[in-house]
């Protein structure tokens, strides 16, 4: 069989095992008794769906899927940070694109944040609502920002690489490129070495992508067949303007910086980031995506090797545009719940701690809203009011995570551009990165 036998697009397939996992998920929940369960018996043992299937099947194989995503990210982004860093012709220009992405970063962070509250205090999502909290819920101490920043250095990379902690693999790759740079033929020797591991890990990505269309089908009909819709209602104000802001924010605010920026297509961007932003959708983590992210920066985009090595990493662990927005919105929520008036200096104050709070928030599901404690404290609103909003968390969770993700590749395109590190052809090739992204199942040695 060859590969063009595949009738559909990677794209097409990954989209169509969402829907029908939200399909039969939403499906499942709906026939099954009040108990949360569909039982019926065959040769007269009682089966229960919930154990089998939602439980069981589902949630493994949805638990493989992330965990081999997972399994990418530390090696991908210690092996491409180093060839990226290794490579950079000048070493001035590693100071530069530190500089112009925290700077992109911070202000993409800052403007969604804004959005956020201003559309908070127009709607008023938090008068006159009536919800059941969930009364278990202690509140978990964010972690103080001094702790944040002292954080960023390993004391032990080989520890930092085991817990995956992201910024300190980060410091550590790029001290060991520059190192490797300045080595003279030991640095390219060694170089060369991690440029074919590179290559590999790449490959790797690639073959778990195919398999995404299954992955991301068990993931959705896990989930819908497990989640509570009457949250949702009591909630609706909020959850609607959550993701009315962060649609504005992926739809609008991400097409201006890019067209004002760079001149090109936000249209295009947009369809290339489609499989991502599924990806980041189902795994609700920016961290397992950024295998994903990568790629398509590198093979659709047309980002060079040391802008996307670089810019991206970093911005899946400090850029979360969809969380500063959700803190935004959920902050002047919990103030009109509890009717506090926040004057227009605490406004400020929320834009610069959620500003934190999202750099400090790790790109794994449910951390934005423990960070979002750190928010709320500092306007001495209370904690407690985090658990009015836990219910319907998860939806948004994965909502925002494909806008963090968003965010990371149209600021990397961005600076790819200004860089002169843009493949343009690629970028607007409508077909750019379908190539890499077949694997022959069959004749896999013949692959190249
Ligand atoms: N799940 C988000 C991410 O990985 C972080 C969060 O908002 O909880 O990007």
């Amino acid at each position: 069989m060859s590969q063009s036998s595949h009738k559909l697009s990677l794209t097409a397939r990954i989209f169509i095992g969402m829907v029908a996992g939200i399909v039969i998920g939403a499906l499942l929940q709906l026939i099954s008794d009040d108990s949360g369960d569909l039982r019926f018996s065959i040769f007269s043992v009682e089966v229960s769906t919930y154990n089998i299937l939602i439980d069981g099947i589902f949630s493994t194989l949805g638990q493989i899927f992330i965990s081999s995503l997972k399994m990418l990210v530390v090696p991908l982004v210690f092996v491409s940070l180093i060839c990226g860093t290794s490579s950079l012709s000048e070493p001035s220009k590693l100071g530069r694109l530190g500089i112009k992405s925290i700077s992109l970063y911070i202000l993409t962070t800052c403007i969604a944040i804004t959005l956020a509250i201003v559309a908070a205090i127009l709607v008023q999502p938090g008068a006159g609502v009536d919800v059941v909290t969930e009364a278990n819920y202690t509140a978990t101490q964010a972690p103080p920002l001094s702790d944040v920043i002292l954080n960023m250095f390993p004391t032990n990379p080989i520890n930092a690489m085991a817990q995956g902690n992201m910024l300190q693999i980060i410091i550590f790759a790029v001290l060991f490129g520059v190192a490797m740079a300045m080595s003279g033929d030991a640095g390219k020797r060694v170089a060369a070495f991690f440029e074919d591991i590179n290559a590999i890990i790449m490959r790797l990505v690639t073959i778990i992508m195919n398999l995404a269309p299954y992955g991301v089908f068990v993931l959705m009909a896990k989930l819908f067949a497990t989640t509570g819709y009457d949250t949702i209602i009591s909630l609706a104000w909020y959850f609607c303007l959550v993701l009315v802001v962060l649609a504005i924010h992926g739809l609008v605010t991400y097409p201006i910086l890019l067209k004002l920026f760079t001149g090109l297509s936000p249209l295009i961007l947009m369809q290339k980031m489609r499989d991502a932003a599924i990806f980041a959708f189902s795994t609700s983590s920016s961290s397992a995506t950024l295998p994903v992210t990568i790629e398509t920066a590198r093979n659709k985009l047309g980002v060079g090797k040391s802008v996307s090595s670089f810019t991206l990493p970093l911005g899946a662990t400090i850029n979360m545009d969809g969380t500063a927005i959700m803190q935004g919105v959920a902050t002047v929520f919990i103030a009109q719940y509890f009717a506090v008036d926040l004057s227009v200096g605490d406004y400020v104050m929320v834009v610069l701690t959620a500003t934190l709070a999202s750099i400090g928030t790790a790109g794994v599901p449910g951390v934005g809203l423990i960070m979002l404690a750190m928010v709320l404290q500092q306007v001495n609103l209370p904690v407690e009011g985090i658990a009015l909003i836990i219910g319907v968390d998860r939806l948004l969770d994965m909502t925002r995570t494909a806008v963090n993700i968003t965010g990371d590749c149209t600021v990397a395109t961005i600076i790819a551009k200004s860089e002169g590190e843009l493949d343009e052809a690629m970028f607007n090739d409508p077909n750019a990165g379908a190539k890499q992204e077949e694997v022959d199942f069959e004749n896999f040695s013949r692959n190249s």
